[in-house]
């Protein structure tokens, strides 16, 4: 490949307490063997938020610090390898607010992937969320959200048209057509490829035809998921072409992201 490769949407982990990998009993999975996985199938940096399964602490910001103060101490570790993404919580609107400022007085300017069921939040059209990200559109940031209801992302995005919203996962064939939609109607809104979905034969090809390539982002959501799976997705289906290839394997993300 003439051309860099990003996973824009993987959760790097410290310690077992972050790795959401459900088979690790067969590998040794340290912090130094995402960066030998990564590399071995060409992928020079990835991005993405530090995830926990459970309950850590007294209440939902302990958690929320403790996996951003992680995402921190992991780009001391990689360097240029790892683009950190944060989370802010709908239920501590001055603590996000705060952090907002934090990460960005660091360069950090991406925001998730948020996984509300994770965190003890729910819906995205929230209030609190909107005053929250009021302030990450004065910055322009980037937004990566799991998959929630589409046209809630989607209503999302319209609000706040200086922010990047890239959601999560294309899922099954109704839902990936509301993505297509929404993407149509908002220059702000993209989507990666990221867990289910793209496995469907002709989804990709269909996606770019409707909308362009400019919107479809490779991520992988590793460790929960195969990186190699979405790779393949678009270097190995002949109806994708090269250029096409590079602006889903690294230009949208080097875009979005100000690289
Ligand atoms: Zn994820």
């Amino acid at each position: 490949m003439s051309f860099e490769i990003i996973d824009f949407h993987t959760h790097p982990f410290l310690t077992p307490l972050t790795n959401i990998c459900d088979h690790t009993d067969v590998f040794d999975m340290d912090t130094d063997y995402t960066v030998e996985l990564m590399k071995g199938l060409g992928v020079s940096r990835i991005c993405g938020s530090v995830a926990f399964v459970g309950e850590y602490g007294s209440c939902w910001w302990d958690k929320i610090r403790h996996n951003n103060d992680e995402a921190l101490r992991l780009r001391e570790i990689y360097g240029d390898f790892y683009i950190p993404g944060f989370h802010v919580h709908p239920d501590y609107v001055r603590e996000s607010m705060e952090e907002i400022e934090r990460m960005h007085a660091m360069g950090i300017d991406l925001i998730g992937e948020l996984v509300p069921y994770l965190d003890g939040w729910g819906s995205f059209t929230n209030k609190n969320f909107y005053e929250i990200l009021s302030l990450a559109e004065e910055y322009e940031m980037t937004l990566s959200l799991h998959s929630g209801e589409v046209p809630e992302q989607g209503m999302l995005a319209e609000h706040f048209p200086r922010l990047k919203v890239v959601s999560a996962h294309p899922g099954e064939y109704h839902d990936f057509m509301r993505h297509v939609e929404w993407m149509k109607r908002c220059d702000n809104f993209y989507l990666d490829i990221s867990g289910y979905g793209v496995f469907r034969h002709g989804m990709l090809r269909s996606g770019i035809d409707k909308c362009s390539a400019e919107k479809f982002l490779f991520g992988s959501d590793y460790p929960t998921c195969n990186p190699a799976m979405y790779i393949g997705a678009v270097t190995l289906d002949p109806s994708i072409k090269d250029s096409e290839r590079e602006l889903i394997l690294s230009g949208n993300a080097k875009r979005i992201l100000g690289l």
